[in-house]
C-alpha cells in the first residue's frame, strides 16, 4: 500500500505567545519533513490580522488561513478572564474552523489544534482527520491540566487556600500558590474551561509539547501515565533572530556594550505592572549600576495580563518615560536603553552582550532564554508563570526570584539590586551561566537530526500515516 501524503491544519488560538510556537511546528513540518502546512489562526477584533506574526508566508508548502475575527462581546462578561475569553472565542470560532478546513484544497489530511482549540477533536472526526493536541507549554504544567479534573474531585475548598502541596502521580507536587490562573477561584468560568481542557486533551491521539524529553524527564513520563496518550516532546520551538535592520539604534547600542554585562527586562507580550511596581523595578535598576535593556509598558492596575489581546501590533506607547521616576532616563543614559511596548527579542537574547534576562516566565520567553543560554530573574505574573519560575529556579538552577511572588506584594528596589547584582555580577553568577549553557547545548542536541525531539516528531508523523493507511 502506497504511504498516504500528509498535510496538517494546525489550528491556533489568539495571542503572540500562542502563534509563535504553531509558527515554528509549521516550519519544523515543512523544513524537515516536507508535510505542507495549512495554519488556521484565530484572530480577535483587538488583535487585526495584520498584527498577526502569521502573516507573511515563506513558503508555498505553508498557508496561512486568518479567521474571520469573532465578536463575542454578547457572550462575554466585561470582567472575563483571559483564559474564558480565549475559550469562548475558540468555540465561537469552530464553524470557521470547519469550513476552512472544507474549502482548503489541497485539504488537510490530519488536524493538530493548539491547547485553547481542544474543542476542534469533533469537526476532526466528522472529517475522517486523526488529531494531535499541541500543549505550547512544558511537560508539568501538561500534568497538572491532566490531572485537574482528578484534584477537582479530590480537593476540598479553593487549592490556593490549601495547607498541603497538591500531588500529581510520578511529577512534582504543585505548591498552592503556584496554581495556574484558572484554577485560583474554582466559582470562576475559566476554572471550568481549565478543568475541560484537560480532560479532552486525552481524547487526542497525542500530546505534542514544546520542551525536550530531558529538560523534564519525570513530567513527561508522568503525563504519559495521566493523559493515557502517547506523548511528543518536540521543543524547543523558538523562532529565528528577527531580520537584519530590525531596530538598528538598538543594536547598534548592544555591540558596543562588554560581553554579557546587559540584563534584558520584559514581560512577555501581555505582561504590566502596577505604577508602584514600575517605580520600584526602575530604582531597583539603577541601584544595581548594570547595564540594562527595557521594554516598559504603561501601568496598569488590576490585571497583570491586561495588553494580552493587543501588545504586538505595533501600538506605540512612546511617552513610557512620563511613568518612570523623574530624573530617571537622564541618570541612566550611559547604563541603559529604555524600549516603549515591543523589542526584537530573539535577536537581543541572541547578542553576545547580553547576560540576564528578568522575565515573566512565559514559556517562549523561557524557552528563547535557555536555547541562547541566559541566566534569569524569574518574576511570574499569570497563567502558568509561577510553576515555570519554580521549575526555573529550583529543579534547573538557572534563575533567581524574588522572595514574595510579585502578584502578591510590590517587590522593592532593594532586592530587585540584589538579584540583578546575583545574575550580573560575573563570580556571583557563575553556577547559573554555566548551567543555563549546558541546558543550550541539551537543546540543540534534542532538535538536531536523531535527537529525541526530532525523533519524537518523527513518531507523531509515523502514528498519523499509520492512522490514515488503516483506513
Ligand atoms: N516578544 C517580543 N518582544 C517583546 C515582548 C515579547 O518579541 O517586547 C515575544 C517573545 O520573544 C516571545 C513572545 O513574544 O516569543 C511572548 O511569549 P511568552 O510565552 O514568553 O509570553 P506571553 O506573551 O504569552 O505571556
Amino acid at each position: 500500500m502506497e504511504t498516504p501524503v500528509l498535510h496538517a491544519a494546525i489550528l491556533s488560538s489568539p495571542g503572540m505567545g500562542h502563534q509563535i510556537p504553531v509558527l515554528q511546528l509549521a516550519n519544523h513540518l515543512i523544513t524537515h519533513h516536507q508535510i505542507p502546512v495549512t495554519v488556521l489562526v484565530v484572530t480577535t477584533h483587538t488583535s487585526p490580522p495584520e498584527s498577526h506574526p502569521a502573516t507573511a508566508s515563506s513558503s508555498n508548502l505553508l498557508r496561512i488561513v486568518q479567521l474571520p475575527p469573532v465578536d463575542v462581546s454578547s457572550l462575554l462578561d466585561p470582567t472575563a478572564t483571559v483564559v474564558t475569553r480565549l475559550c469562548v472565542m475558540m468555540r465561537a470560532a469552530l464553524p470557521s474552523v470547519r469550513s476552512a478546513l472544507l474549502n482548503s484544497s489541497p485539504r488537510p489530511n490530519f488536524l493538530i489544534a493548539d491547547l485553547f482549540g481542544s474543542e476542534s477533536i469533533k469537526i476532526a472526526d466528522e472529517l475522517g482527520m486523526p488529531k494531535y493536541v499541541y500543549i505550547t507549554s512544558n511537560a508539568w504544567f501538561a500534568c497538572l491540566t491532566t490531572y485537574c479534573d482528578v484534584l477537582d474531585k479530590e480537593v476540598v475548598g479553593q487549592y490556593v487556600d490549601q495547607t498541603e502541596v497538591l500531588r500529581i502521580p510520578g511529577c512534582k507536587p504543585v505548591r498552592p500558590e503556584d496554581v495556574v490562573d484558572p484554577m485560583l477561584d474554582r466559582n470562576d468560568q475559566q476554572y471550568r474551561e481549565f478543568v475541560r481542557m484537560g480532560i479532552e486533551y486525552s481524547f487526542f491521539r497525542g500530546i505534542l509539547l514544546n520542551t525536550w524529553e530531558d529538560l523534564d524527564r519525570r513530567s513527561v513520563d508522568a503525563l504519559r501515565s495521566i493523559a493515557n496518550v502517547p506523548v511528543y516532546p518536540i521543543g524547543p520551538l523558538t523562532r529565528a533572530a528577527e531580520p537584519e535592520g530590525t531596530n538598528t539604534e538598538l543594536m547598534e547600542w548592544l555591540d558596543k556594550q562588554p560581553v554579557e554585562s546587559v540584563l534584558y527586562v520584559s514581560f512577555g507580550s501581555g505582561g504590566t505592572l502596577s505604577s508602584e511596581q514600575l517605580t520600584e523595578l526602575a530604582w531597583g535598576l539603577e541601584m544595581s549600576q548594570q547595564r540594562f535593556i527595557w521594554v516598559v509598558r504603561a501601568p496598569v492596575g488590576g490585571h497583570a495580563d491586561a495588553s494580552f489581546f493587543s501588545s504586538g501590533n505595533g501600538a506605540s506607547n512612546g511617552g513610557v518615560a512620563d511613568f518612570l521616576p523623574d530624573g530617571f532616563t537622564d541618570r541612566t543614559r550611559n547604563l541603559g536603553l529604555i524600549v516603549p511596548m515591543w523589542a526584537p527579542q530573539m535577536k537581543i537574547l541572541n547578542h553576545p552582550s547580553v547576560g540576564g534576562f528578568l522575565t515573566h516566565c512565559g514559556w517562549n520567553s523561557t524557552l528563547e532564554s535557555l536555547v541562547n543560554g541566559v541566566p534569569m530573574i524569574a518574576w511570574p505574573l499569570y497563567a502558568e508563570q509561577r510553576m515555570n519560575a519554580t521549575f526555573l529556579t529550583e529543579e534547573l538552577g538557572v534563575a533567581v526570584r524574588p522572595k514574595v511572588l510579585p502578584m502578591k506584594k510590590v517587590v522593592r528596589r532593594e532586592e530587585i539590586e540584589e538579584m540583578v547584582r546575583s545574575v550580573m555580577e560575573l563570580e556571583r553568577g557563575k553556577g547559573m551561566r554555566e548551567r543555563v549553557k549546558e541546558l543550550k547545548v541539551d537543546a540543540e542536541k534534542a532538535l538536531s537530526k536523531a535527537g529525541s525531539s526530532y525523533n519524537s516528531l518523527c513518531e507523531m508523523i509515523k502514528d498519523c500515516q499509520m492512522r490514515l493507511e488503516s483506513r
